[in-house]
């Protein structure tokens, strides 16, 4: 294993790196410090999927290499947003924490030029910009870049893609030709190669993992949902999941602002962050993110792109993007430095192409999950709230003048109701918002994709000798099943009782409590046979083979005059798909 140290990293540097907690290099620090350290002045393609620690593998050595007993900008690097300008530069300046003498300077459109130019003015050795920003601060003769040793193009694809070709070229002619260039990107486009091949010598190339491959700790899932109830489909999303801290990605800075207000009028934690805002409006909104006050981020692409913000659980890709590239530099935003995350696409049946065309940049399969359900989603923020309540510190020394009242005005509840009634505060709102809400689910054929059983996928279906003609309802079934396994807890699935034999489905993990509880059994002096029925069609099929007790009818009839009683999982769903055929 190497070390910081081993690549050639000075003492100062050595302690500020430790203290931001990173224990070793990343790959590509690993291949590109000791080539910029070197001292051998190889131009360097950087190729390395989002999150595997760019900036430091070009920040450490740039830093550890400025000379601070001269005032002249020695290197400079570009970067194609605003927020990633400010935020390279804030990396640097923590990286440079034991050597103060270092000047770190961004300097970016959409704020006062002129607070930027009191800064230059005391000397930046490295300055960290955008481009339309330098070229003004050029023209007006506040930045002299025709002295650096480097210039560093940090997420070049994206810079190109946002038709910033003719400034870079611009810029880049305004630095000395002997200069080192080091360029940076997750992906390698024609765009980018011709640059390369335009104004880089001999560039060693360092490609770190598959090219434009997703970062190999994001779990890919799909929900597929009629297009116009995608914006239902976000909100059960992000309901399932309490704690979620992510990004919200949208193709337009109109959508981005729609989808925004409207989670923000349900009482979502959200702000949408696009090309429209002001500058102070950006950071403003940035700040509250990486504060957390903000869990959702509704963003475009542009804004969000490159943006290091820790510990992201999930992206959602509220619309696919049009080019397949910048999948992966969504997903790239959340389990970054080895962490773990959730790339999350809404999409509808129409994109099953673009699907696939992302499957196969980024050599990874889709798990299609179906969208959480109303009941799914109560018992999850029901737990939730309940870890919390489980873990909230209290402070005795503030409640203690007040319990003695409480404990008094609460006196007549026992212990069960008093919990219930605790629970039912916070809870009230979510119960009575899913209380009917419908599957979100379409019926949807992914055979090549790696999903388990895209309808009810979490229940088992098992098969029960008794019906109507045993006076069968689903209340009793419901009841046989909380007697014999003696818990409420199992969740079951659809109930549909025929006349003779019924059907139902409970949760997979309960398959065996249920099937040992349920041995040698009776109900009403009959001996009950359970069996485990094969999902989906099995009740078709099942009735099929049905032979085990003679003197009853053939049960296909049943089925016309069946009674089926749904509830749970499949009732939507089923709906969905008649409406869907007619
Ligand atoms: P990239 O530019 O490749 O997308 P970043 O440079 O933004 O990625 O780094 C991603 C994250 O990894 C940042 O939070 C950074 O602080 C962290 N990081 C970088 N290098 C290391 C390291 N050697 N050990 C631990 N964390 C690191
Ligand atoms: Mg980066």
């Amino acid at each position: 294993m190497t070390r910081f140290d081993e690549l050639g990293i000075e003492e100062k540097i050595l302690k500020a790196i430790d203290e931001l907690g990173f224990k070793k290099p990343m790959p590509v620090q690993e291949k590109v410090i000791p080539q910029i350290i070197g001292n051998d002045n190889r131009d360097i393609i950087g190729l390395a999927q989002t999150g595997t620690g760019k900036t430091a593998a070009f920040g450490l050595p740039l830093i550890q290499k400025t000379n601070t007993s001269i005032k002249r900008t020695q290197f400079l690097i570009l970067a194609p947003t605003r927020e990633l300008c400010i935020q390279i530069a804030d990396d640097l300046i923590s990286y440079a924490k034991y050597k103060e003498d270092v000047r770190i300077t961004p300097v970016f459109g959409g704020t006062s030029i002129d607070r930027q130019i009191i800064l230059l003015k005391k000397g930046a050795h490295i300055i960290t910009a955008t481009p339309g920003r330098l070229i003004d601060l050029i023209n007006r003769r506040k930045v002299d870049i025709s002295k650096v040793n480097t210039v560093v193009l940090d997420e070049a694809d994206e810079m190109l893609n946002m038709g910033f070709r003719q400034d870079i070229e611009t810029i880049l002619k305004e630095t000395p030709r002997d200069k080192n260039t080091l360029l940076f990107s997750a992906t390698m486009p024609k765009e980018v190669r011709v640059i390369a091949s335009k104004y880089m010598k001999d560039p060693l190339e360092i490609s770190i993992g598959k090219q434009n491959a997703g970062a190999d700790n994001v779990e890919h899932i799909c929900y597929m949902v009629n297009a116009k109830e995608r914006f239902l489909a976000l909100k059960r999303v992000v309901d399932f999941h309490p704690d979620i801290y992510g990004i919200v990605f949208c193709r337009t800075r109109r959508e981005t602002q729609d989808v925004a207000e409207k989670l923000l009028k349900e009482g979502y934690n959200a702000d949408s962050l696009h090309g429209d805002l002001s500058q102070m409006q950006r950071d403003a909104v940035m700040k509250k993110f990486r504060m957390k006050s903000i869990s959702l981020l509704v963003a475009t692409d542009v804004a969000a792109r490159g943006l290091d913000v820790d510990n992201l659980t999930h992206i959602i890709n509220f619309n696919l993007p049009d080019e397949t590239e910048i999948y992966t530099h969504r997903s790239g935003r959340t389990a970054r430095a080895g962490k773990n995350g959730e790339s999350i696409v809404i999409a509808n049946l129409k994109e099953k192409f673009k699907i696939k065309q992302i499957e196969k940049q980024i050599d990874k399969k889709f798990s299609y999950l179906p969208v959480p359900l109303g009941r799914d989603i109560c018992k999850k923020q029901l737990f939730h709230l309940i870890d919390r309540m489980e873990k909230v510190t209290v402070d005795d020394t503030k409640i203690d003048s007040f319990l003695s009242e409480i404990f008094k005005k609460l006196e007549w509840l026992d212990r069960e109701e008093l919990i219930k009634k605790f629970v039912s505060v916070e809870f009230n709102r979510f119960l009575d918002y899913y209380k009917n809400a419908p599957d979100l689910n379409i019926p949807f054929d992914s055979k090549d994709s790696n999903k388990a059983s895209f309808t009810s996928s979490n229940y088992a279906r098992f098969f029960i000798n008794l019906g109507k003609t045993d006076e069968l309802q689903p209340t009793n079934l419901i009841g046989l099943i909380n007697d014999f396994t003696k818990t409420k807890d199992i969740p079951v699935g659809d109930i549909e009782i025929l006349k003779n034999f019924s059907f139902f489905e409970v949760d997979k993990e309960y398959t065996k409590v249920l099937l040992d509880s349920f041995k040698d059994k009776e109900y009403k002096k009959r001996k009950i046979i359970l069996e485990i029925a094969s999902q989906k069609e099995s009740s078709g099929r099942r009735r099929d083979n049905f032979r085990s007790d003679g003197d009853r009818k053939r049960p296909d009839r049943d089925r016309k005059r069946g009674h089926s009683f749904k509830h749970g999982r499949r009732s939507e769903r089923s709906f969905n798909k008649k409406r869907k055929t007619r």
